[in-house]
Order: structure tokens, then sequence, then C-alpha cells
């Protein structure tokens, strides 16, 4: 696909200079432009940034006909149509919060045999919930006008991702009823089954993949244990690192937004807020002031950042735990775009993983990404195998901030099908950095002493309670419940601090000891104990073994 010798190849190169202003292709423009013009249906993986509007406008621009554009939010849609008619391209799109009249006036414009436009932008309940939108491109398709269409963020069509919507899973109906126009369908993330989902939801034929490496060499990567001074740790951190420089911080709650900022701001830095709560034209307010460098930092909830390109963003920061790895991958993506080096931190505490499964458990109490925010969650397929999902996404995530050892360039790609060798990360990690040695070692015994204490104490109890009683303290809590009397009291006295509790954590992972969330009081606090999963401790007592990597220092 890479050939120049196509019929349209000379019209393609002059227009992107003229009309995009651009002086050449970037990886894989160029291929998937000339496979989606030979006729082919075709999918794309491109990380942020990476330039996937081209690789459709610019065939809509020399195609004869329309090309039908499909994105999520009608924010993202105005501003890629701002974009095309400064480029004197003409574009429009239909929402369903537009005036009838204003409406019909475009519907009728379809219609003509001299339709001005050459990109028709819809959302996806369009597709799914209006028959007369389809009626206008039957009628196109008829007349041999209907030049392509785009699924753009086409992951949301799957329950594996992680910003599923519901009406995504309807456009399956554009490949049954126009077999043969092209489907281009383009996501910056995607699993591996996630793209199947996708391939097959839409009904792609014979589908042509790209897939560039979703490694961004610029970016570093550290995780940060998580105290109860990670304010100061924050401001530190920028102070030394990236003083005046801008960056966003990623919280979990609306909450947690207006907190973290204030105290930035207290500490001196030009920082605001920004969260779903807020009216339109505040949060327009403040992504403008930040687009203009008025202020350097944005403390945000995940509804801030789709569409933003800002090329010289210093720093991610999570506050708290993101919900999945493919999240986590897209928030830090936002950074460095202009590739100099830029960095992603997260702070992590177990205890955030508790709040946040919380916070999954009761549904919509999470702030969504703008993505998947506004839909109806009874309306869902099945919720309950999206809370699975949610769950299990959550878990991977903690899987990986548990990790010591492995890259984290290779741990997030492993996640996307790709494959890594992390010698090529060049101690840009936080992991690659202080690991020259490590050692494996088999902590099946320890692992069966801590389920054999949660058994023994009544399964009633948190997490640290039972390290606690495991390194043998003496505490209140544990004289209260008479636990310095348990058998297995002090039994671990013997570990190095962090690894009993890396060790529990990761029976957590493996599902063999189980959090259970709850609120506590009517003050609204969580608290959690551990269970036991009888049916995985089977396996553990059956000859199982658990191998961890510590670092070398580690006896
Ligand atoms: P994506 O949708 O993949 O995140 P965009 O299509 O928004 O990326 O493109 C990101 C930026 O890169 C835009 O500012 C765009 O103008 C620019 N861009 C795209 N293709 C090229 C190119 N071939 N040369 C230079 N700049 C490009
Ligand atoms: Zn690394």
């Amino acid at each position: 696909w890479s050939s120049h010798d196509f019929s349209w190849t000379k019209e393609l190169e002059v227009n992107n200079k003229k009309v995009f202003g651009n002086h050449s292709f970037r990886p894989n423009q160029r291929e998937v432009i000339n496979a989606t013009m030979s006729g082919c249906d075709v999918f794309v993986l491109m990380p942020t940034g990476g330039g996937k509007s081209l690789t459709y406008q610019l065939p809509a621009l020399i195609c004869q006909g329309i090309t039908l554009v499909i994105s999520p939010l009608v924010s993202l849609i105005q501003d890629q149509i701002m974009h095309l008619l400064q480029a004197n391209i003409p574009a429009t799109y239909l929402s369903a919060n537009m005036e009838w009249t204003e409406q019909q006036e475009i519907l009728r414009e379809l219609t003509s045999d001299y339709c001005k436009y050459k990109l028709l932008y819809v959302t996806p309940e369009k597709v799914v919930k209006s028959d007369n939108l389809l009626r206008h491109l039957e009628n196109l398709h008829f007349r041999e006008l209907l030049a392509r269409i785009v699924i753009d963020e086409a992951h949301c069509v799957s329950q594996w991702g992680h910003d599923f919507r519901p009406d995504y899973q309807g456009l399956g109906i554009l490949k049954q009823k126009f077999p043969n126009t092209p489907v281009l369908a383009l996501t910056a993330t995607a699993t591996a089954s996630v793209k199947e989902d996708v391939v097959q939801a839409l009904g792609l034929v014979n589908c042509v993949i790209f897939r560039q490496s979703f490694n961004r060499p610029n970016l570093w990567y550290s995780v940060v244990p998580k105290t109860k001074k990670c304010l100061e740790d924050i401001d530190k951190f920028i102070r030394e690192n990236h003083f005046d420089e801008c960056g966003i911080i990623y919280c979990l709650s609306r909450m947690d937004c207006e907190k973290v900022a204030g105290n930035l701001q207290e500490c001196g830095h030009k920082c605001a807020f920004y969260h779903g709560s807020m009216d339109p034209p505040q949060r327009a307010f403040v992504q403008n002031q930040w687009s203009k460098d008025e202020i350097n930092i944005i403390c945000a909830t995940v509804a801030f950042g789709m569409g933003i390109n800002k090329p010289d963003v210093r720093f991610v920061i999570h506050h708290s735990l993101p919900k999945s790895i493919e999240g986590y991958h897209q928030e830090c993506g936002r950074a460095g775009r202009d590739g100099q080096r830029s960095s992603c931190v997260l702070y992590y505490s177990y205890s955030d993983y508790i709040r946040v499964k919380h916070m999954i458990s009761q549904g919509g109490a999470i702030e969504q990404s703008p993505l998947t925010s506004g839909y109806n969650r009874s309306n869902m397929i099945n919720p309950g195998s999206i809370l699975e999902t949610n769950t299990e996404n959550l878990m991977r995530m903690v899987s990986y901030c548990e990790n010591d050892v492995d890259c984290r360039r290779l741990l997030q790609l492993v996640h996307f099908g790709e494959k890594f060798n992390s010698s090529t990360c060049h101690k840009t990690c936080d992991n690659c950095l202080k690991i020259t040695n490590f050692i494996e070692k088999d902590v099946t015994e320890i692992a069966k002493q801590l389920v054999e204490l949660v058994k023994l104490t009544g399964q009633r109890f948190s997490s640290s309670h039972i390290l606690e009683v495991y390194r043998g303290s003496f505490s209140q809590m544990v004289k209260k419940n008479r636990h310095e009397t348990v058998s297995l009291h002090a039994a671990g006295k013997h570990l190095a601090k962090g690894e009993a509790s890396r060790i529990l954590h990761h029976l957590v992972v493996e599902d063999i000891l189980v959090e259970e969330v709850k609120k506590s009081d009517f003050y609204g606090s969580i608290s959690s104990i551990l269970k036991v999963n009888e049916p995985k401790v089977c396996n553990l007592f059956a000859g199982h073994r658990i191998i961890l990597r510590f670092p070398s220092s580690v006896k």
C-alpha cells in the first residue's frame, strides 16, 4: 500500500500540501489512504496525535460524493468542522440538538445533485435512531454518491474497551445496507480482543489492518507510592522537574480536582480545575486559559483531554489510580505530542483501589470520560458483564502498579498485544531505572500463610489489619481482637517491609483473596474486608506455585 503509483497519488500529494499545509505524510497515512481509496475496508490503530483525521479528510476531498463520518461527541465534531471550514473544505454535521429546520435544510442539500458538502459528520445515535438519515444515505448510495463511511473512535463499539457506547453497536447496520461502500474504522486504543470485537460488530470484510507501535519513547513512566503528603510530593515534583511548564493532573473525583488545584495554587502554581459539574462556558474558559498558557496546570477528571491538541504538555500526573491500562495509556498520551521528553507519574496506593472499586460497583458515581458519559446506564445491554469488565480492567491496573520489576513500557504494550524488548526502554521508566538485578522468589508458603490467617481471623478484617498481625504488631486493634494469640501472629516478621503486602496484593490480583468493599457508616466512608475465594485457594494448595520477582536487595 505504500507504492506511489496509484492513479490518485499526484492529486493526493498536491492537496496534502496545498489544502492541509503538510510537507509529507506521517507513518501509515499514505498506506491507509491508498487502501481505503482502493475500496477496502480498513481498520487503523494509530496513537493519539498520529494524524488519523487526514486519512479520511484527504480522500474525502478528492473522491466523488460524500464521506459519512461517525464521531462520538458533538464537541469533537464541531472542532473538526471548524478546522475543515478554515481549510475551505465544505463539511457539516447533524445532531439531535440542532434546530429541526436546520436539519431539514442539510438533509435537503444531500438530495441535490450538486450537493456542496464533502463530509457529513453524525453521532452514532443519529445513525441508529433516525430512519430519516438512513433514507437519505440510501438515496446518496443509489446515486453512487456515498463515497466512504468513517467510524472514528471505533473502540467504542466494544464492550471490552474502556469507552463502550451502546449506540456504536448498532453501526453494523451500515455495512448491511451498503455492503460495497468502503468503511474506515479508526482508533487510538484497542487490544486484540477489542479489535476483533469491532471488526465483527461492524461487519467488516477482508479488512486491511494497520497498526503501529503504541510505544511513546519520549514519555518517562513512573509509579510512586502515594502517601499522606502526596500533595507536597506533587508540588515538589513539579517544582524540581517542570517548573512553569504545562501539565495535567488527573484526579478521581470532582472534589479531589478542586482540592488538588487549591493546594497547588497556594504553593504558587498557575493552576485551575476542570470537571463535569462545571457548566460548559466555565469549562471552555478554563480550557481556553490553558491553551493560551495563562495557566500551566489543570487538575481534571478524565472528562478533560478528549480532542485536546496541545503539543507541549510536559507532564501528566495521576493523583489516583486510573480505571484501566487503556485509559491510562491514552491519558498519558496527551503528554509530549511534540516529541519532547515528558513525564508520566502515577501516585499509587492500594487504598485507592478500594475506593475506585467501590465507585465502579456503584455505577455512575465515578466521572466518565466524555465518550461514555451521557448515556443511560439502565439501557446497557448487560450491566453485569460491564461491571465484570470494569473490575477486571481495574485489577490489571492494580497489577501494573504493584509490579516494581518489569519495564512499564513492556507492561503497557503487552496489554495492546504488542511485542516489546524492554532493553529498548533505555531506562526511561522507574523499574528499568532502578533494577539492574532482580531475584525470583517462590512465595507460595507465605501466600498460604496469609490465606490461612484471613481464615483464622474469620474473614472479617481489612488487608492492612491482616498484614499487621502477620508482621507481629501489638497495636490496639490487634490486642482488642486478641489476634496476638493467633497461631500465625508474627509469622512474617522476618520479611522485608513491603514484601508481605506485595504478596497479599498479588493474591487479590490473582483473585485468591477478594476485597469486599462497602460503605461503613452514614459519613459515607468506605471499608473493606478480605475474604477467601475458596475455588481459587484449592489451586494454591494443589501444588500451584507463586513466583514473584523482587529487586535483588530483598533477601
Ligand atoms: P489523531 O486524530 O490521530 O489524534 P489528528 O488527526 O488530530 O491526530 O492530527 C494531529 C495533529 O497532527 C494535527 O494538528 C494535524 O494537523 C497534524 N498532522 C496530521 N498529519 C500530518 C502530516 N502529514 N504532517 C504534519 N502534520 C500533520
Ligand atoms: Zn522500562
